[in-house]
C-alpha cells in the first residue's frame, strides 16, 4: 500500500504524483499531440494582424516550454500562479523590485549566504534596509517590524542550521502589523512534496529549482508562485521588464525533473534519517541536526508544519577544524562540493564556504563553527553513504 503520511508528520498532499506527471504536459495542447512538451526554442511568434497573437509574442514574455513548467509548479506548491527565472538569486531579485526606495525587508538571521548577501551589500545601495533576527524567537519578528517594514523574508528550516520556523505564526504576526507587508518563504530546503507555505499564510513561495525541484544538478532555475492576483500581474511585468527568465532547453529539463520529485523525496527522507541516526549515535560526533529526530529542538513544529523532511543534515564533528577537514577529504562516495538537492550526496563546510563574508561573532551567533558539516544526502544505496560517512570519521578520528 502507497504511505500517505510519515509518522507524526501532516498527511501527504493528495495527488502529488499525478499532478506532476500530467499537469502543464497534457498532449491535447500541441496538434502533435506530443506526450512529452517539446521544447520550443523560438524567441518570437507570428502573428495574425498587428497585436493580433495566439497567446505568445515574445520569448521573455512567454514560452511554450515555460509555460508548461510554471504550470506545473503552480499546481504543486497549491497556488493559481507561478513565474520561472533564470536562477533563485534572480527569483530573489525580482521579487525585492516589489520594493520601493525607502521600505524595509525583516529577515531570518540564518539564510542562504547569497540571499543575505543580496541584501546586505546590493539592495541598501537602493536605499532599502535589511534587518537580520531570529524568527524562531516570535517576539524578535515582533520587535523588528517597523513602519516602513514591506517585506518578511525567511527560509525553513534554514540554512545550514536547519531551524524550524513557524510560518502560520510568523504570517500571522506580520499580517497583524500591516496586512500588506509580503511575507516570502524560501521554500528550496523542502521542495513543495513536503511544505507549501502559502497555504500557511504566505503570500509569495520561491524556491531555487536548481537544488530538489530539478533535482539532477544540471539545472539553474528560480521558481515563484502566488495565489494573489496582483501580484502575479506585477511578476510577470518584472519578469518582463527585468528579463531573468529561464531559457527553454532549462525548462524542459526543471519539467523533467519535477516528475520524479515525489520518489526522489521519498528516498532522500529515508536515506537522510538513516544518515541522521547513524551520526547520532557515532561518538565521533558532537551533535547532529535534522528535524526529523526527536532530538531537534523544533521537532513536533516540523512534525506540525511538514509532511516530512528533505535531506539536508547537519553535524558538528568532535575535534576542530583539522577533523572537519580530514573526514571531508575523505570522503569518496559524498562529493566535498557545493549546492544540494540532487541525486548525488554532497558535503560542505559552512565555514570555509560562501559564508565566509560572515564576521567570526555573527558566525557563532549562526552556530556555524569549524567543525559544522552539512551534508545534501542524496539516493545512493543508505548503506554505502553511512559506510562512507563511517570511514571517513574514522580517517578524523583515527583509533589510538
Ligand atoms: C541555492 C539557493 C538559492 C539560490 O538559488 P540559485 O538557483 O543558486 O540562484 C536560494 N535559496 C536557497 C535556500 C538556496 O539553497
Amino acid at each position: 500500500m502507497q504511505r500517505d503520511s510519515y509518522a507524526g508528520f501532516q498527511p501527504l498532499f493528495k495527488s502529488f504524483a499525478t499532478n506532476a506527471i500530467h499537469v502543464g504536459s497534457e498532449p491535447e495542447q500541441w496538434s502533435s499531440m506530443a506526450v512529452v512538451p517539446p521544447i520550443s526554442l523560438s524567441t518570437t511568434f507570428k502573428q495574425h494582424g498587428p497585436g493580433k497573437h495566439a497567446g505568445y509574442e515574445y520569448i521573455k514574455t512567454g514560452n511554450p516550454t515555460r509555460n508548461c513548467l510554471e504550470r506545473a509548479v503552480a499546481c504543486l506548491d497549491g497556488a493559481k500562479y507561478c513565474v520561472a527565472f533564470a536562477s533563485g538569486i534572480a527569483a530573489t531579485a525580482t521579487i525585492t523590485h516589489l520594493l520601493k526606495h525607502g521600505d524595509g525587508i525583516v529577515c531570518m538571521y540564518d539564510i542562504y549566504g547569497g540571499t543575505k548577501e543580496y541584501f546586505r551589500e546590493i539592495i541598501t545601495e537602493f536605499d532599502i534596509d535589511a534587518s537580520f533576527v531570529d524568527f524562531t524567537k516570535l517576539e524578535e519578528l515582533k520587535a523588528a517590524l517597523k513602519q516602513n517594514t514591506k517585506m518578511v523574508w525567511f527560509e525553513t528550516p534554514t540554512n545550514p542550521t536547519l531551524k524550524v520556523v513557524d510560518i502560520q505564526a510568523c504570517a500571522d504576526i506580520v499580517h497583524k502589523h500591516n496586512k500588506d507587508t509580503l511575507v516570502v518563504v524560501d521554500n528550496t530546503f523542502m521542495s513543495p512534496y513536503f511544505q507549501r507555505p502559502l497555504a500557511l499564510g504566505a503570500d509569495i513561495c520561491m524556491s531555487s529549482g536548481t537544488k530538489y525541484m530539478n533535482g539532477h544538478s544540471d539545472v539553474l532555475m528560480g521558481l515563484i508562485s502566488v495565489n494573489r492576483e496582483d501580484l502575479y500581474k506585477r511578476l510577470k511585468v518584472l519578469q518582463n521588464a527585468v528579463g531573468a527568465v529561464p531559457s527553454p532547453f532549462d525548462c524542459y529539463m526543471c519539467n523533467r525533473g519535477l516528475k520524479t520529485l515525489h520518489l526522489r523525496m521519498k528516498q532522500h527522507f529515508k536515506n537522510a534519517l538513516a544518515v541522521a541516526q547513524f551520526l547520532e549515535a557515532d561518538p565521533r560526533v558532537d551533535s547532529v541536526i535534522f528535524p526529523g529526530l526527536p532530538s531537534h529542538p523544533q521537532h513536533e513544529l516540523a512534525k506540525r508544519q511538514c509532511r516530512g523532511c528533505s535531506g539536508m543534515v547537519s553535524f558538528y564533528i568532535k575535534g576542530k577544524l583539522e577533523h572537519a577537514s580530514t573526514f571531508l577529504s575523505n570522503l569518496k562516495v559524498v562529493a566535498l562540493a557545493e549546492s544540494l538537492g540532487g541525486i548525488e550526496s554532497l558535503a560542505k563546510l559552512p565555514a570555509t564556504m560562501p559564508h565566509v563574508s560572515l564576521s567570526k561573532d555573527e558566525r557563532e551567533k549562526l552556530g556555524i563553527s569549524d567543525t559544522l558539516i552539512r551534508l545534501s544526502v542524496g539516493l545512493e544505496d543508505e548503506e554505502d553513504i553511512i559506510a562512507d560517512l563511517d570511514q571517513a570519521l574514522s580517517a578524523a578520528h583515527p583509533k589510538k
